[in-house]
């Protein structure tokens, strides 16, 4: 068993404003791509790019859509850091995550929101319903909180995103949001401060979409309207296999545990582990551990 201390710290101890937050990316060491304004017409969406993105299979993250979810940004934006920089607990593991995969993150999908602490657009629509899966199905309901748009993608920012995901084809996306871990969220609950219990809740409460060729299910997190978990569902990878989709609700709160950045490492764990072996539960962590060791040999091996 792993023991857990690399997953400790809050990195989002206060908020800052998007000008803040944007000028801060510097320090993660990852690559900054400028992906464009947002409907504002002011406010620029940003990506961290770390890895060979064209050659190996890409672990992709939208984060903030809710624009008032902003501390989603801050604790993907820490992930990134962490992972540019193999700061972590476990250096073999990181090393073997790090090289497998490359990572992009899209730090704040709705810049305006998280200024404004708004969960919609400046157009007042939610974004996670501007996406063509389950297009029919969504309310239009201009006006509330679920407003689709005009169309498919009307918004600048979901076109941002739509358009990366095309040029990226990864293999692995996650939608993260954040909430107080209500239904469908991850919560643990402070006594789990074990590995094995965590890596399980987060397997448990993340709603993995695996598709039907590889043993698991298609069932979206949201299985009534468009949201982007669906739209990441109905991509190909590079690799040629179904994109699986998740969506990370993590906690919110700001108290000594950040739920948000240690459920995204478990998901990096648990998407390690499925590419290197096509099973898609953990139920020890030692498997994990055993690949990492022949996997890190075989790299040493190469490079002597
Ligand atoms: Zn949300």
């Amino acid at each position: 068993m792993l023991n857990t201390i690399g997953f400790y710290g809050n990195p989002y101890t206060k908020y800052a404003t998007y000008q803040e937050f944007a000028d801060s990316l510097s320090e993660t060491g990852a690559e900054i791509e400028d992906l464009g304004v947002g409907e504002d017409g002011e406010k620029h969406l940003y990506g961290l790019k770390h890895g060979d993105t064209e050659n190996k299979p890409v672990f992709f993250i939208d984060a903030d859509c809710h624009g008032s979810e902003w501390q989603s940004s801050h604790f993907s934006k820490e992930f990134m850091r962490r992972i540019v920089n193999r700061e972590y607990h476990n250096k073999p593991l990181m090393d073997a995550i790090v090289n497998t995969f490359a990572f992009y993150c899209v730090v704040s999908t709705n810049p305006w929101g998280y200024e404004n602490n708004d969960y919609l657009n400046f157009n007042g629509v939610n974004l996670n319903r501007n996406t063509d899966q389950r297009w029919e199905q969504a309310t239009v309901g201009e006006g509330t909180i679920n407003y689709k748009g005009t169309e498919p993608f009307s918004e600048l920012e979901s076109q941002i995103v739509r358009d990366k995901t095309y040029e990226l084809k990864p293999f692995f996306a996650v939608n993260v949001h954040t909430t107080n871990g209500e239904k469908g969220g991850i919560d643990t609950g402070k006594v789990f401060r074990d590995y094995r219990s965590l890596l399980l809740d987060v397997y448990h409460s993340c709603n993995l979409s695996v598709a039907k060729e590889l043993g698991g299910t298609q069932e979206w997190s949201v299985g009534y309207s468009p949201t982007f978990t669906g739209f990441y569902g109905n991509q190909i990878s590079k690799e040629g296999t179904p994109t699986i989709p998740t969506i990370l609700e993590a906690q919110a709160d700001q108290t000594d545990f950040d739920y948000g950045l240690s459920s995204l490492f478990v998901l990096a764990i648990y998407m390690y582990y499925f590419y290197k072996t096509g099973v898609h539960q953990i139920v020890d962590i030692e498997d994990v551990m055993k690949i990492v060791e022949s996997d890190n040999s075989h790299s040493e091996q190469k490079t002597k």
